[in-house]
């Protein structure tokens, strides 16, 4: 009796262990948003993202909380920008977390920039004038197109990781595929007018929207990457911006807007505050909305601000 009331036991322990198996969330730790959103669009009911910054966050600089760490601890999946954006925290917070899965090298890491190619590799790189990009520019998710290369990819990763559900994985990936295809072609077509418009950006943020787009970026409010404005450099943009035509002075939601509004006040030239990522303002609530409100915000500058095409 005493046997079959343990073997009955096990069997209802064994049973639960086994739907609580079935159904447990892949756990996905994603350093930026952008990145949470296309884990969620790709993974659906079978993952449960975390983003540890927000679209009003400078993902160069986050604090490596205790609270990020107990999240990485217990993650499957780390999915962040790479080409070290996140140099300055992130090494910290893998180590601290001392999670095997998500360590370099094993399936559980997954850095985006590695499946796209990067501009603005620098040829000579001073670090110690405080160049922050030596990998090259890591800001791909402002190109849609480097976007889905990085979808494609990842789905392969969550199929790897986990492979009961592959098939789900599969279909959400050819419907997100498909989706964003139609969508790129639909803001390509509506930005039109944008292209060959000269721009002023804060930070080297949008090298892969103005590469999509054929924006020309002639200068940024940054003497250097990472390098915050100066009265100096803010007073040479001056006369650079008025030895030409300028749609708009570029800055990310998270950047303060002194220095584009004060360029702004001086030139005439719309400052325009750009999402940058998922959450970076309201209307920016998934991948979707991200571009529609971005070429939004552009168009509106190039009514505001009717430029003639820049000199070939
Ligand atoms: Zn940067």
């Amino acid at each position: 009796m005493k046997t079959k009331t343990l073997v009955i036991v096990f069997f209802m322990l064994a049973g639960l262990f086994m739907t609580t198996a079935a159904n447990a969330k892949l756990r996905v730790f994603a350093c930026e948003p952008e990145w949470a959103a296309l884990a969620t669009e790709l993974g659906g009911k079978h993952i449960k993202a975390f983003s540890a910054t927000h679209g009003k966050q400078d993902p160069h600089y986050i604090q490596a909380r205790p609270s990020l760490i107990a999240k990485l601890r217990n993650a499957d999946l780390l999915i962040c920008t790479g080409a070290d954006l996140e140099i300055g925290w992130l090494p910290v917070l893998l180590r601290k977390a001392g999670n095997a899965r998500i360590q370099p090298g094993q399936p559980g890491y997954f850095m985006a920039t590695a499946f796209v190619p990067l501009l603005d590799k620098p040829q000579q790189l001073d670090r110690s004038a405080g160049d922050i990009h030596a990998a090259g520019n890591p800001h791909i998710q402002t190109d849609p197109r480097r976007l889905a290369t990085v979808a494609k990819v990842l789905n392969q990763r969550l199929q790897q990781l986990d492979p009961k559900n592959a098939a789900d994985y599969q279909q959400s990936y050819t419907e997100f595929a498909e989706k964003w295809q139609q969508a790129i072609d639909k803001w390509t077509a509506r930005a039109q007018p944008l292209k060959g418009k000269n721009i002023i950006t804060h930070h080297k943020s949008w090298v892969y929207l103005e590469d999509w787009l054929g924006l020309h970026e002639i200068a940024t409010l940054e003497p250097k990457p990472g390098i915050p404005p100066t009265a100096s450099h803010l007073g040479q943009l001056l006369s650079v911006a008025k030895q030409q035509p300028v749609l708009a002075i570029i800055y990310a939601a998270y950047q303060n807007p002194k220095s584009a509004r004060w360029l702004s006040e001086k030139t005439g030239i719309p400052a325009v505050e750009l999402p940058f990522t998922v959450g970076g303002n309201k209307q920016a609530t998934d991948l979707f909305s991200l571009y529609d409100t971005t070429i939004d915000a552009l168009l509106k500058a190039q009514v505001i601000n009717p430029q003639k095409d820049a000199q070939p």
